[in-house]
């Protein structure tokens, strides 16, 4: 099998994030069976919450992998876990040290309890869409249209590059 593209998100905003979404990324390029083939900048982006918490840093990582879905988010949970992710299970959205998305992987879909790919809410979030179209802008995803199209059509939100 060759290997497959994987779009995964990074995210966080307790503690000195940008540091621990740039050591976040170091730690997706030693994932086994999986190498990391480009990273976006950091962005800065305000908390789409109603629960008052600071801004998020974001990234968006392009891996290729031999790994199966199921296996890669095991490998990103515990990347989560090494780094204290606390969250308070009663809220959703509430702020988290880091978070690991699967956004895409191959062309693939797929959708169980545990994991849904693509992943569902990605083409309304411009902290994954901006992030992507950095490193990848002239992608274009089946089903959904080109990267330029879905940055178009999301809802505004402030997000700047991490300078
Ligand atoms: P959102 O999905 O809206 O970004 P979240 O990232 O805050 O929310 P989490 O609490 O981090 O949600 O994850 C809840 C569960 O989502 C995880 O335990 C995981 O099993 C599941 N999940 C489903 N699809 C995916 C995916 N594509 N990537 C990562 N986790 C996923
Ligand atoms: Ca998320
Ligand atoms: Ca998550």
């Amino acid at each position: 099998m060759p290997a497959e593209e994987v779009f995964v998100a990074l995210g966080g905003n307790i503690g000195d994030s940008q540091t621990i979404v740039a050591q976040a990324l170091d730690a997706l390029a030693n994932i086994s069976q999986t190498s990391l083939r480009a990273s976006s900048s950091l962005y800065r982006c305000a908390a789409v919450s109603d629960i008052p918490q600071d801004d998020y840093i974001n990234a968006v990582a392009l891996l290729d992998t031999n790994l199966e879905p199921m296996a890669l988010l095991l490998e990103l949970q515990a990347i989560e876990h090494a780094y204290y992710r606390r969250r308070d299970q009663e809220q959703r959205w509430a702020p988290r040290t880091l978070d690991l998305d699967i956004i895409l992987f191959g062309d693939r879909s797929f959708n169980d309890s545990h994991l849904i790919i693509p992943h569902p809410e990605f083409a309304q979030r411009l902290f994954v869409l901006e992030p992507m179209f950095e490193i990848d802008g002239d992608r274009f995803i089946p089903g959904y249209g080109s990267l330029r199209y879905l940055i178009d059509n999301a809802p505004a939100i402030s997000l700047e590059k991490v300078t």
